[in-house]
């Protein structure tokens, strides 16, 4: 494995993985099927220490002094994007061959937890790219798209999912986009909306319909480059949340590309989208807990050092409870977000549990951060301290890659396939 790690940044901490009683015998790209015996859920391989451990220092140095200014600009720091490459959080899973990481997914998990504890907002570009876009080309592109994309997506190409459009959001294979066949090329046209990343990609997923009459089953998914003629970038949404990632419209005005720009399968997008949003949605569960922990990590240290009525506000019990109350369900929400990504490492569906575990980690992240301001009295609900930012970064998680309402409608359907 090639942890693309910053050595100076970063060598106190391989050191110290030495004396690390876990070795390689979990799952994943970088373990075998034979090699695993199950485990504690919240104990790691080195590897995927290493990874956490580097992008907490990384976090804490390099992106907590950034963040007030990238929520002011609305915008991630263009020298940040760089470093996050630099540093191998852009290519978690791509193949050693390809120039990335070679990583499994769960180290793709602890890595968006780690950033979300620090910025909601570079983990959101964080987790997309990694899970969405990298994801979807590792496993369906062909051998030569491989080549061509994997080593800039690991190196300096941001990659944007572009799924969602004006009209279809929780209905999304309702998608108006089309792709006509135009000699050996195929024209694009239509509205993306919400696409995350877009304001800094250089790499867009389109989902488009090819073939409208067949339904849902005409969509395909081609690859469009930023600087293709016809494809115009609006300008970012002003958000509640989650500020800094540019969250805009793409447009597709007659956008011509080869027919080697479909990505895997034509008429498998709407596969690809099902399929790969489970994973996402696993890495939005990876936020959410990330964002919920370091809320809490700035706030009870305060409630130790707070005095009303002669003593530490944490001394008071209903205080003790109410912490302990929310911390408890921060670990349940974080053994769902685990236990899903240790079975995508196992290769096994994990359609309900991404559900369950995106559903559960998004509430809960919710709760925790409108609690952390309660805890802070009346300081929390100033912008002199983080825990306004985490609790409005927090609600887009039950929004994006499908609603709370999807998550239980998906889950429902499990339930009625397990007892019919
Ligand atoms: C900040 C941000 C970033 C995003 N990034 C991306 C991205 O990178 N790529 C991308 O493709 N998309 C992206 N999205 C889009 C996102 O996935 C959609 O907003 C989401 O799926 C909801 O769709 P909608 O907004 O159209 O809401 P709607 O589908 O209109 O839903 C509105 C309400 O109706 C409810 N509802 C709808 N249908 C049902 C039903 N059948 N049963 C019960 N309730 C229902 C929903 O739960 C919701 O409460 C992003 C969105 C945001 C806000």
């Amino acid at each position: 494995m090639n942890l693309k790690v910053n050595m100076n940044l970063f060598t106190p901490l391989i050191r110290q993985i030495s004396r690390k009683i876990f070795t390689k015998r979990h799952l994943g790209t970088c373990g075998s099927l034979l090699s695993y015996r199950p485990g504690p859920l919240s104990q790691f391989t080195d590897e995927e220490l290493l990874m956490k451990e580097s992008v907490g220092k990384l976090a804490k140095e390099e992106i907590a002094p950034l963040v007030r200014k990238m929520e002011n600009e609305g915008k991630i720091d263009e020298e940040l994007v760089r470093k996050l490459f630099e540093n191998g959080l852009m290519g978690i899973e791509i193949p050693e061959k390809y120039g990335g990481s070679g990583c499994n997914f769960m180290t793709t998990i602890l890595t968006v937890e780690e950033v979300a504890k620090v910025d909601g907002a570079v983990a959101a570009l964080v987790d997309i790219h990694n899970t969405l876009v990298n994801s979807l080309i590792a496993k369906v592109a062909t051998e030569e798209q491989k080549a061509k994309y994997l080593p800039r997506l690991a190196q300096d190409y941001v990659g944007s999912f572009c799924l969602t459009e004006p009209a279809s959001g929780s209905d999304a294979f309702s998608l108006k986009t089309e792709a006509r066949k135009d000699g050996s090329d195929y024209v694009i046209n239509g509205t993306k909306m919400w696409i995350s990343n877009s304001d800094i990609a250089q790499l867009f997923l389109v989902f488009a319909n090819a073939n409208p009459s067949a339904g849902y089953r005409g969509i395909t998914t081609f690859f469009v480059e930023r600087n293709a003629p016809g494809l115009t970038v609006a300008k970012p949404e002003d958000k509640l949340g989650i500020k800094a990632s540019g969250t805009c419209m793409v447009h597709l005005d007659n956008v011509k590309v080869p027919e080697s720009n479909i990505l895997g399968e034509f008429g498998h997008g709407y596969k690809y989208a099902a399929g790969f949003l489970n994973e996402g949605r696993i890495g939005i569960g990876a936020q959410m807990i990330g964002i919920a922990q370091g809320c809490l990590d700035a706030t009870v240290p305060y409630t130790l050092e707070r005095k009303q009525f002669g003593k530490d506000i944490f001394s008071f019990q209903s205080m003790q409870h109410q912490i302990a109350q929310v911390v408890t369900e921060l670990e349940c929400a974080r053994l769902l977000v685990y236990n899903a990504a240790r079975l995508v490492d196992a290769r096994k569906d994990v359609i309900k549990e991404a559900a369950m575990a995106k559903l559960i980690a998004s509430e809960t992240a919710l709760r925790v951060t409108a609690k952390c301001i309660d805890f802070m009295g009346g300081v929390g609900f100033t912008t002199d301290f983080p825990q306004e930012k985490y609790f409005r970064d927090s609600k887009i998680g039950t929004i994006y890659e499908g609603t709370s309402n999807m998550q239980l409608s998906t889950i429902a359907k499990c339930i009625r396939k397990e007892y019919s």
